[in-house]
């Protein structure tokens, strides 16, 4: 009799385990491209993995991931019903970001080959943007958009492997947008202000914004700030003027995105939504 409960029981189990949903249990919104970001929605109470990484879902059921400059082309999402009885499976296959060479010369030498005293500094200014890019909020402001947060010519694409003075250095890991100092720096989303440092490196004075469930921009080479920690913006308010801070050759604004620790085009962002 046992024997016969315990059969009927893994019949049961492999015959919840083996439906699937009727309709796809998710909307996703974005394009697949390494360096590209995501946005979903679907049931909160669902269980969803991206490679079998768990993806946070907000209580309104809003999710979003993103890829690296150099991700792996195939990726594969499963989305889980909570008591398990259903389940879905879809591979995600990524167009090649077909990353561009870019040559700056003229930059300070100091700025390229830093000294032992400035790599000091450099350990720092990395320790305390990677320290806010751990953060994990369960707020979903990016669920109102984005858009490009300062008015100017794009100088420097995404993911171009740069060589500076010479020298390959990594690749470019944000927008470069050229504009006069003192140009007004928006907030390119919703979100907490989670990190305002003056006179880093690199970076110079600049800003983060946390849009919650570890998306965040960053704002980089501002001559002014305008806005603390902890303060609540809104999409398109100004949080900073441009500026030439760190290493820069001239006044721009640097505009990165990140999902968590994984750097990806904040262009995708503003795109094909
Ligand atoms: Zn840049």
């Amino acid at each position: 009799m046992n024997k016969l409960k315990a059969l009927f029981f893994s019949l049961f189990i492999f015959a919840c385990s083996s439906s699937v949903f009727a309709e796809p249990p998710a909307q996703l919104s974005g394009e697949m491209i390494q360096a590209g970001v995501i946005f979903g929605k679907t049931d909160p109470s669902y269980l969803i993995t991206l490679d079998d990484k768990k993806i946070d879902v907000s209580p309104d059921g809003n999710f979003v991931f993103a890829f690296g400059r150099d991700a792996e082309k195939n990726h594969v999402i499963r989305i889980k019903s909570a008591d398990g009885s259903k389940s879905f499976r879809k591979k995600l296959s990524l167009k090649d970001g077909n990353w561009d060479v870019q040559k700056i010369d003229g930059l300070p030498e100091r700025k390229v080959n830093p000294s032992e005293e400035d790599a000091k500094a450099i350990k720092h200014e990395f320790s305390v943007i990677a320290q806010q890019r751990d953060i994990i909020s369960e707020n979903d402001f990016y669920k109102e958009g984005f858009v490009i947060p300062v008015k100017g010519r794009v100088s420097g694409v995404f993911g171009s492997q740069r060589i500076l003075n010479g020298q390959p250095k990594s690749p470019h890991a944000g927008v470069d947008i050229a504009a006069p100092v003192g140009t007004d720096v928006v907030a390119s989303g919703d979100g907490i202000v989670s990190l305002t440092e003056k006179n880093l490196f690199y970076t110079g004075n600049a800003i983060m914004i946390d849009h919650g469930q570890g998306l965040q921009t960053i704002y980089v080479h501002l001559s002014k700030i305008i806005v603390k920690k902890g303060q609540k913006v809104k999409k398109g308010q100004k949080i900073g003027e441009v500026g030439a801070t760190g290493r820069a050759t001239g006044p721009h604004l640097h505009w990165g995105a990140s999902w968590f620790e994984t750097k990806f085009n904040p262009i995708n962002l503003v795109i094909d939504k």
